[in-house]
This record gives structure tokens, C-alpha cells and sequence, in this order.
């Protein structure tokens, strides 16, 4: 199993909560409609890796995403996620009403940079590079669900256990991931740089 990181902690955690749909210009962008209520799916722990894959079958594409450290019950840390997605297959199985796991949920669909302790969960925003162009810019301001309504509304339904991770959606951006391309991340709180991550894509 992979791990994740939280200062000297290396933590498995119990699944990872993801929100879809989470930013209108990313609804926009994949022709989605917009959805009455909160898109929720999950990766299982068996799905983080260490490592950046372009192809898993078939092409993998990124999308980034705030993620956050839950115990008990609150958010005590972020990260940035990249959740890995097989969007041809994806497309496929949602067009059938199929469930996306085949497309979200396989082995190498989540990678997370350390996670940084965190006092509150505001002002956060975050960039993500390939090789210095930027490909996506994402914030709380710009989420449809913040996170603490989002933990809320999984109460009584999906029991967030400490070491949960949320994965809170991607904006505008997503794309094909390159070969031998260099990505990085950077998440800000109030402006001020959090963390900094750089993945080379094999
Ligand atoms: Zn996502």
C-alpha cells in the first residue's frame, strides 16, 4: 500500500472521499449538467501511488484538486491530489449509467503531494504546471460545495473516519497527461505559498 504523508506521519488512509463537479467552468468544459445535489464518488486507498503514469491501458488524464486531511471529523491538513482519471472510459460508462470506478478507482488514480497542517480551511487556492505553463487554477471561492458543507452533508450517510481523505473537485484545465513532462503544484493560503509539489510524468 502506499502511503501518505503528514509531517513525520506516513498514514494509509481509509478511502478518499472525492467530490465531481465541483467547479463551474469544469462542468462547463466537460458538457456536464449541472447537478442538483453534491457528486460524490470514492477512491479506495488502494488507488494512491507515488508515481505520475501517463498511461494505465489506455490515457490517463489530471485533474487537481485541494485535498484534505480529516480526523475526527475536521479538516486538520491539505494537500494537493491529483485525481487520475481514464476519461475515454469514463465517458463510456457514463453515457451507460454505469458506475466510474473502472475509470476513477484503479490502482495509480490518486496521488497526493505531503499534507501541511492547517489551522482553518480558508483562503485556500493552488496552481498546477507542466513544465511552468499553467494548466489549472483552483480556490475555495470558485467551489459550487465548500469542504465543511461537504463533510456535513456526509454525516448520517458516509461516516468520515480519521485519516479520510476529501478531494474536493477540479476546475477548468483537465487534460491528457504527457510523458516525460515535468508537473508541479503549489497550494497558497491567503497568498502565502502552503506547499510546493513536482511529479515527473512517466
Ligand atoms: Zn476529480
Amino acid at each position: 500500500m502506499t502511503a501518505i504523508h503528514f509531517g513525520s506521519q506516513s498514514i494509509i488512509p481509509g478511502k478518499l472521499v472525492c467530490v465531481g463537479r465541483n467547479y463551474v467552468a469544469h462542468i462547463e468544459e466537460l458538457g456536464n449538467e449541472m447537478p442538483d445535489d453534491i457528486v460524490l464518488f470514492n477512491k479506495p486507498a488502494s488507488a494512491l501511488t507515488n508515481e505520475l503514469r501517463a498511461f494505465a491501458g489506455e490515457a490517463l488524464h489530471y485533474e487537481a484538486e485541494l485535498s484534505f486531511l480529516i480526523r475526527t471529523g475536521r479538516i486538520v491538513a491539505v494537500a494537493l491530489g491529483l485525481d487520475l482519471t481514464k476519461r475515454d472510459l469514463q465517458s463510456r460508462l457514463k453515457q451507460k449509467g454505469l458506475p466510474w470506478e473502472r475509470a476513477k478507482a484503479f490502482d495509480g488514480a490518486a496521488l497526493l503531494s505531503d499534507f501541511v497542517a492547517i489551522d482553518d480551511a480558508t483562503g485556500l487556492s493552488f496552481e498546477f504546471r507542466c513544465d511552468g505553463e499553467l494548466l489549472q487554477q483552483g480556490s475555495l471561492e470558485l467551489m459550487i460545495h465548500q469542504p465543511a458543507t461537504v463533510i456535513a452533508a456526509l454525516e448520517g450517510f458516509m461516516a468520515l473516519q480519521d485519516n479520510d481523505v476529501l478531494m474536493t473537485g477540479t476546475p477548468a484545465g483537465v487534460g491528457a497527461l504527457k510523458a516525460g513532462a515535468l508537473y508541479s503544484g503549489t497550494v497558497y493560503q491567503h497568498g502565502r505559498c502552503l506547499l510546493t509539489k513536482e511529479w515527473r510524468c512517466r
